[in-house]
């Protein structure tokens, strides 16, 4: 039987005296008498109050944290601290035991570390059904803001045989027998033989397919899986992560900019008034782990950092200026950086935290980046050697979004194809929408897990999808 009211139900409409059921899973059993209950619609507990001479002693010690119950009672309003009202229990049913002796959640603090180790019990603590519901939400307003705002949502293939991003390493897609995998005359794998009669991968990006709907519908969005076999162990990169990508007819770089900061500062937006209390509790859980770190290292709380990104402009500069920025600063002169700074160079992490976090301390938009070091869709400059790039950089984050203004003029663009040595016959449908009715158009990619990241303020990328891939993880 279905809860008639969930929990935030119950807290939202506060039914003071009414007779109801509700199942939950213990959180925890005081005294023989109060049990604190969740069924996960709120991060709230209800608390259940048990007559425990009215109950057998066999049910009561049933009643373990980790245990599923459903219980029957008066709603009244609490005379305890903690909470305005609670469940005064005539009835009580076990719907699950949990031994609570092997029970792997404890109620004491677990490291996050372990909770990924069991990550199909993560769900049940307060801090994973925080970040998740906050998950919802922002998945919700990214389709909020895009319906607004007259785009359409649509569904780029997951299968792919074009390696045109070129944004990492495929997974590769086949159904050949690796024990007898047919070869061509070259001693090459002879992908004409699979499934698809050529070499095919998961998608790295959805863009290329969202460029060729937004030159029939305007303004497209795409919200789906992407796949990236890099073996990059760091706490910014899941092997499969979830990207959107609006892809927009007419727009040049700075209408690209605009749309990028005003959708982020929407749902960032959205995210405060429909998850307050989620991410008041994340805004606890972050001041509590920033406590053991030494005062220079600590960064700004949770919400106050969200606050500071909607009500703030997002600073803007070229590339060229943020090499001048990185050479003129205090970490340059006293080779604070690993990596050399010097024009050409792709910035790396340190960079762009310095940039963020040090010299900003705000959001920042990097535009027109070398040619050499960017795809070989973005628009060339007239300088000829820095393209329409635009990426978002954020603090704790580093990149979270990167766009850019597409090369929409054909012997541009097929000059590119070639010198970045992309074979062009693979890309005849791409180069096609530049030779009939081409026309200026931009687009960007946002990492969902990065902005979960940066809404929950959790640091290790792992923490925000519920079952994550890794290197050497494809566990649950
Ligand atoms: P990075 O330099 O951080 O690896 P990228 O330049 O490879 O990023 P893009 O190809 O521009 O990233 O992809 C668009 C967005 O997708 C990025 O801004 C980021 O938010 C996200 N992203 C990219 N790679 C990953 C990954 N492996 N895991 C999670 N998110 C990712
Ligand atoms: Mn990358």
């Amino acid at each position: 039987m279905k809860n008639e009211f969930s929990i935030a139900d119950l807290y939202k409409n506060k039914p003071l005296g009414k007779e109801i059921t509700l199942s939950g899973w213990v959180r925890t059993f005081r005294s023989n008498r109060f049990i604190a209950l969740n069924d996960g619609s709120t991060a709230a507990n209800f608390q259940c109050v048990v007559d425990f001479e009215k109950f057998d002693d066999s049910l009561l010690k049933r009643i373990t944290t980790g245990s599923c119950i459903r219980v029957k009672g008066i709603i009244t309003e609490s005379i305890g601290k903690g909470q305005p009202i609670e469940l005064q229990v005539q009835t009580i049913e076990i719907l699950g035991d949990s031994d609570a002796e092997k029970y792997p959640l404890q109620p004491k603090k677990h490291s996050l570390e372990f909770l990924r180790e069991i990550a199909h019990l993560r769900p049940r603590t307060t801090t994973f059904g925080a970040i998740f519901r906050v998950r919802h939400h922002l998945a919700f307003a990214i389709h909020e803001y895009f319906n607004k705002n007259g785009f359409f949502y649509i569904h780029s293939p997951i299968i792919t045989a074009s390696d045109a991003e070129g944004a990492g390493e495929m997974f590769n897609v086949s159904v050949l027998d690796k024990k007898n995998i047919p070869l061509t005359e070259n001693g090459e794998v002879d992908y004409s033989k699979d499934f698809f009669g050529k070499e095919a991968n998961l998608t790295v990006s959805g863009q290329l397919e969202a460029e060729l709907l937004a030159m029939g519908l305007g303004k497209v969005y795409t919200f789906g899986p992407t796949f990236r076999a890099e073996n990059s162990n760091t706490a910014r990169h899941l092997a499969e992560f979830w990207m959107i990508e609006p892809e927009m007819a007419f727009y040049e770089l700075k209408d690209n900019m605009d749309l990028a900061e005003d959708f982020l500062k929407y749902i960032i937006k959205y995210a405060l008034t429909h998850a307050a209390d989620d991410l008041a509790i994340l805004d606890q859980r972050l001041a509590e782990e920033e406590k053991s770190k030494p005062a220079d290292q600590r960064v700004m709380p949770l919400l106050e950092k969200l606050k500071f990104v909607t009500e703030n402009a997002f600073q803007r500069i070229t590339y060229t200026d943020a090499i001048d920025i990185l050479l003129q600063s205090p970490y340059q002169k006293k080779k604070k950086f690993q990596f050399p700074v010097e024009w050409g160079i792709d910035l790396q992490s340190e960079h762009e935290r310095y940039l963020v976090e040090k010299h900003f301390n705000s959001p920042v938009i990097i535009t027109d980046y070398p040619s050499a070091i960017k795809a070989f869709y973005m628009r060339l400059n007239d300088d000829g050697k820095t393209v329409r790039a635009m990426d978002i950089l954020v603090p704790g984050i580093g990149e979270i979004v990167g766009g850019s203004q597409r090369e929409e003029r054909y012997d541009v663009l097929l000059e590119k194809i070639r010198q970045f040595g992309i074979s062009e016959e693979s890309l005849w449908w791409y180069l096609d929408t530049r030779r009939f009715g081409t026309c200026p158009h931009s687009g960007f990619g946002l990492g969902f897990e990065r902005l979960v990241q940066f809404v929950t303020g959790m640091s290790n990328i792992r923490d925000v999808i519920p079952f994550p891939r890794t290197p050497g993880n494809c566990d649950f």
